[in-house]
């Protein structure tokens, strides 16, 4: 398959219709490539987003807001890293959102991630976002007591209002000219499995394993339950989920990348362009700076 057609395969544009269980982990859309090929073919990609992300950021009227959310060693990080690696830091902001502060809990739940959204010109990442409050707080009735919610306002449709919610914050985001891209890195339990033990056993991972994993590991079907509910009611061609294979970790930064630099491609970007009065004034900086490098040149400074 093409790399343009990449991400497409993988973009839930209307919820209505899709499964979790037809997304394989290990899908890879028949590319077998070695390591090697499939770094280059990466390299080209965060090639080609570095070099849009300058005309997003020279132009400074659209913003990038990407979600990534995932189980535990899905590959957020890494597909970040590699995502980011050819994007001048200027331009970019990266937060990750941990169980929310008692500061945080004295709001509503869209109110930490709205402060950070990114400004027009910038490329936005959410290691985690507000959609862990239809994902580990679903999984936990704990979490949700803890909320400080009016008790009347807490019945058995809070998820669907929850979905209500996010989708029409998310138009909101579209109407303004925030391009929402949302990823749900989907790792199988197996794969998940071996990446805990490599992080038990190599010490350099170490500090990625926390216990709390593995508990949340044994709500496995729960979450899954959670994910699929959570794309099918805010998938929008305007804010889009990419649901994306990710037990091989090579073709989940490919996919990622693709679908960044679709997104990008589509917004028409531009140099801004420069009117007759500032050109005028381009020409006349010019011929001032002219003869001084000539005195220079004579070493007459
Ligand atoms: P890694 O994948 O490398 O382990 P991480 O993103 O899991 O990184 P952690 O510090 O391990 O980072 O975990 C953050 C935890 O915060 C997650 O378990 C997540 O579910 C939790 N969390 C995030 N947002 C909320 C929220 N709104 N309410 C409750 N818990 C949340
Ligand atoms: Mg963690």
């Amino acid at each position: 398959m093409k790399t343009d057609k990449l991400a497409k395969a993988f973009r839930i544009d209307d919820g209505d219709k899709f499964r979790l269980k037809d997304v394989d982990p290990a899908d890879t859309c028949g590319m077998d490539i070695d390591k090697d090929d499939a770094k280059a073919m990466i390299a080209d990609g965060v090639k080609k987003l570095g070099k849009l992300q300058e005309k997003l950021y020279a132009q400074d009227r659209w913003a990038v807001l990407a979600i990534f959310q995932a189980m535990d060693a899905a590959g957020k990080d890494g597909a970040i890293e590699h995502v980011m690696s050819g994007i001048n830091p200027q331009g970019c902001q990266v937060f990750s959102f941990k169980a929310p502060s008692a500061h945080e809990l004295d709001h509503d739940y869209l109110w930490r991630t709205t402060a950070c959204l990114p400004e027009r010109g910038r490329i936005g990442i959410f290691n985690r976002s507000y959609y862990e409050e239809v994902l580990v707080v679903r999984a936990h009735p704990e979490i949700l007591a803890r909320q400080k919610l009016p008790p009347e306002l807490v019945t058995k449709d809070i998820w669907d209002e929850r979905y209500k919610d996010i989708r029409a914050f998310e138009r909101y985001l579209a109407r303004n000219g925030t391009v929402v891209l949302k990823f749900m890195l989907h790792v199988s339990k197996d794969e998940q499995r071996r990446r805990f033990i490599e992080r038990i056993e190599d010490p350099a991972k170490n500090w990625k394993f926390s216990m709390g994993d593995v508990g949340e590991r044994k709500l496995w079907d729960t979450y899954m339950e959670a994910y699929e509910d959570m794309v099918r009611n805010t998938s929008r061609e305007r804010a889009p989920w990419y649901v994306v294979p990710a037990d091989n970790k090579w073709f989940t930064r490919l996919v990622v990348v693709n679908a960044m630099v679709d997104a990008l491609e589509k917004l028409d970007l531009q140099f801004p362009k420069l009117d007759e009065a500032a050109r005028a004034d381009l020409e006349k900086a010019k011929s001032i700076l002219m003869p001084d490098a000539a005195m220079t040149r004579k070493g007459k400074t």
